[in-house]
């Protein structure tokens, strides 16, 4: 075993401490690029089975090609903090397929229905990151997974891991009439020339990227590590304002501006500027500190963007305007107009939820109506693009008959789950079942209720904040606690009022907790039901759900 020596107060900065690995994943990182593991995959695991992954491999470097092994089933939560990742862990896999910008024509849609069918027992989740998810992957058949995605022109490089993970695209990039500027060329540039270089392959944790012209701001790039934003320069013309250090999980950050306009053919290298000043200045001791936002809390945004401009561009930037607030909805569920005449189509699964057979029959539909191209959205939704005036409702009906809605309910649009215990080794509770639930209930009791917009609920089956727990009006914290008899018992904690400047709160913020309020599955429709008609009962005007939240008294919201 590897004995780790931590020098006092060094922070595992490569540029200010040197590169001696001061973790076990840095270690295992240091030990071998985790890119190389595909090839041990191929010729060796797929062939030798589950039995022959060593840990570092299996735990540790499979990651970077979006494969994690998921939770042994009958695992309940009251033992994910206790048992081993070998006790935790299934001999089947997770499997995600990065889809930048959430972009996919009809026909790589096929062959996710056919991965899904052939190889993952019709599992396929449509993640809050526009990427799809698939479980009950066996080793053996990972290589024929990647030669079939492969060939239609997809990749889980990156996936996971300490590593550029997928771009976040505006899902109206190039097609909608209000566009700043189209962000696919950056987005584009940025995946052709720098994922799955192994210069870029050991990153201090991952680093999460999110790019949109889009003026409803539809890439929540206050929590992401960069983000690129459209905005117009008075003597320049289009091009994107510079967002660093956000962040969730459990010690949430919003990212802060950098003051910097960024041309669009700046964009690609002021990415890998940041990235390799990350790489570089990030904090390697400990995993729970290494994020970007960590840094950027100790710097501040102005020694962040000389540092940027003298070490890694060699030029400064200019400075530049700030997105306005957006007052449009950034989920571009129902039907819209493109600026070719054309139309496009949002329509909202169950919390992310779909199957090989649903997405089959998305491509039917999306092709009856003569329409070729999709786009997932960072709201677990699907846009089908191009779609023809005359087959709008053809699309709408043939989407309807999957449980795909151009016309939800508030509650089925605004609720999002993760993964949650059903495959997550982190989790606590169930995560999906529980929305989807919630969702039938709340539609049941909240049918004559109307809402001038909907109320977003995020259910998380843990801390990490996969699903966003801060930054909705209800965030759901899954966990394990005692009840009044001492027994263990599963509940989640409740946070109010989150919200960004993308969801058009002047003083957008992160959620309110309040104290001793915790709240079972079970009881998880009655206080939905109880605060939302609260809100409606209270709310002055057209306040709403989270201004209300964060002044209304503890006792109106529990
Ligand atoms: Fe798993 Fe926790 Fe993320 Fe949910 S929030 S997917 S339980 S790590």
């Amino acid at each position: 075993m590897t004995t780790i020596h931590r020098p006092e107060r060094a922070e595992g900065q490569w540029a200010v401490d040197g590169r001696a690995p001061l973790n076990p994943n840095e270690v295992f990182k240091a030990a071998d690029n985790p890119l190389h593991v595909r090839e041990r995959i191929e010729k060796t695991y797929a062939r030798l089975g589950f039995d022959s992954i060593p840990p570092d491999d299996l735990h540790g470097r499979m990651r970077w090609w979006g494969i994690y092994t998921q939770r042994r089933q009958g695992i309940d939560g009251g033992r994910t903090a206790t048992a081993t990742p070998e006790e935790l862990s299934d001999r089947y896999f997770m499997m995600r397929v990065r889809l930048d910008g959430g972009a996919i024509t009809v026909r790589q849609l096929r062959v996710l229905a056919d991965i899904s069918d052939d190889f993952a027992r019709g599992t396929a989740d449509i993640t809050d990151r526009q990427n799809l998810q698939f479980h009950w992957v066996e080793i053996e058949n990972v290589p024929e997974i990647w030669r079939r995605l492969e060939a239609a022109g997809m990749r889980t490089t990156e996936a996971c891991g300490d590593t550029p993970r997928v771009i976040l695209g505006s899902p109206v990039a190039g097609i909608s009439a209000e566009e700043i500027i189209d962000p696919t060329p950056v987005i584009q540039e940025i995946v052709a020339r720098f994922i799955g270089d192994e210069d870029l392959a050991n990153l201090p944790r991952k680093f999460k990227s999110a790019i949109t012209g889009h003026p409803s701001l539809d890439v929540l790039h206050e929590i992401n590590d960069i983000s690129l934003v459209g905005v117009v320069h008075p003597e320049l013309g289009p091009g994107y304002d510079l967002w660093v250090g956000g962040g969730l999980s459990v010690a949430p950050r919003l990212a802060e501006r950098l003051g910097a306009f960024v041309r669009p053919d700046q964009a690609a290298d002021v990415w890998l500027g940041t990235i390799r000043l990350f790489q570089d200045y990030g904090y390697r001791r400990l995993r729970t500190k290494a994020r970007l936002k960590f840094l950027l809390a100790a710097w501040g945004a102005q020694r962040f963007r000389e540092v940027l401009e003298t070490e890694y561009l060699g030029y400064a930037l200019a400075d530049g305007p700030a997105p306005a607030s957006s007052t449009l909805p950034a989920d571009h569920i129902g039907v819209h107009s493109q600026k070719d005449g054309r139309h496009y189509v949002g329509l909202a699964p169950t919390v992310g939820r779909v199957s090989g057979g649903i997405l089959r029959g998305l491509a039917d539909a999306a092709e009856m109506s003569g329409a070729r191209r999709i786009r997932f959205t960072p709201h677990q939704k699907v846009l089908v693009l191009d779609v023809p005036a005359e087959g709008v409702d053809t699309l709408i009906e043939q989407a309807g008959r999957l449980g795909l809605t151009a016309s939800p309910s508030p509650y089925r649009r605004a609720t999002l789950a993760c993964t949650g215990i059903e495959y997550c080794k982190f989790a606590f509770v169930e995560t999906k079942s529980t929305a989807a639930n919630l969702i039938g209930e709340l539609e049941r009791r909240l049918a004559g209720v109307t809402l001038d917009r909907p109320i977003t609920v995020h259910v998380n089956g843990c801390p990490n904040s996969c699903a966003r727990i801060q930054i909705a009006d209800i965030g759901l914290k899954g966990q394990l606690q005692k009840n009044p008899g001492g027994a263990d018992e599963f509940a989640f904690q409740v946070f109010l009022g989150g919200g960004l400047a993308s969801a058009a709160r002047d003083d957008a913020g992160l959620g309110r907790t309040v104290r001793g309020l915790k709240v079972t599955a079970d009881e998880l429709p009655d206080y939905v039901e109880r605060v939302t008609r609260r809100f409606l009962a209270e709310r002055g005007g057209d306040e709403s759900f989270a201004d209300w939240a964060h002044r209304a008294d503890e006792g109106s919201l529990r």
